[in-house]
């Protein structure tokens, strides 16, 4: 059993995969330190159980080929029966992305493909070193006052630049649009890649 936050059907807004319809997942509960700025506190609890079974009917149901696994942090539940609907899923053909904060080790044998957003909390990024050499993509949301720090993580971990995408910072729409410039400054200068929060654009929520 795994426990779930909510399920929906929509479009993916952040990352390598933005405007792609998916099927979201988001499980229960995150592992401390907790952000302060965290938009999805609702998923802090401790949810409702839902069966893998249930899960992948329901990922079926929605007729979309592509499931976005999130939370919360989705793989503090991997040994809770995540790690069985990640088999199910890639049996039934989906594409399967996950959404972690890498606080929590990246599982060897994940079969899904694996977005990590790393954490700066309290003077340091809380990340486990093994999830970022796992993460096919790493996302950032950047501002003026953590290109910096972004910077000194791709040194430090000696990333290639095509897996690291910077995103403007932003709760509402204005205040991603004045991000963006200097994001889009950043990328050329530095050869990253760029995409926006297209959620908060379409809705500024
Ligand atoms: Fe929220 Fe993600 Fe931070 Fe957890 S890791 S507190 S879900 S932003």
């Amino acid at each position: 059993m795994l426990r779930l936050h909510e399920m929906f059907a929509s479009l993916q807004g952040e990352g390598p995969h933005t405007g792609r319809p998916a099927f979201f997942i988001r499980l229960a509960g995150c592992v401390p330190p907790l952000c302060p700025w965290c938009d999805t506190k609702g998923a802090w609890d401790e949810g409702t159980e839902v069966s893998v079974s249930d899960l992948a009917a329901a990922a079926k149901e929605s007729g979309l080929g592509f499931v976005v696994i999130t939370g919360g942090e989705p793989l503090r539940q991997w040994e809770e029966g995540l790690w069985e609907l990640d088999r199910v899923l890639s049996k039934l053909g989906f594409a399967v992305q996950y959404e972690t904060s890498g606080k929590v080790p990246v599982p060897e044998d994940i079969r899904g493909e694996v977005i990590l957003s790393p954490k700066y909390l309290e003077g340091s990024w809380h990340v486990d070193r093994t999830s970022v050499a796992r993460a096919r993509h790493l996302k950032f949301v950047a501002s003026q006052g953590t290109l910096g720090l972004i910077d000194a993580f791709v040194a430090d971990h000696a990333l290639d630049k095509d897996r690291v995408w910077l995103m403007p910072l932003g709760m509402t729409r204005d205040e991603q649009v004045e991000n963006m410039p200097l994001v889009w400054d950043h990328c050329v200068k530095m050869g990253y890649r760029m995409a926006s929060r297209l959620h908060i654009l379409a809705f500024d929520t």
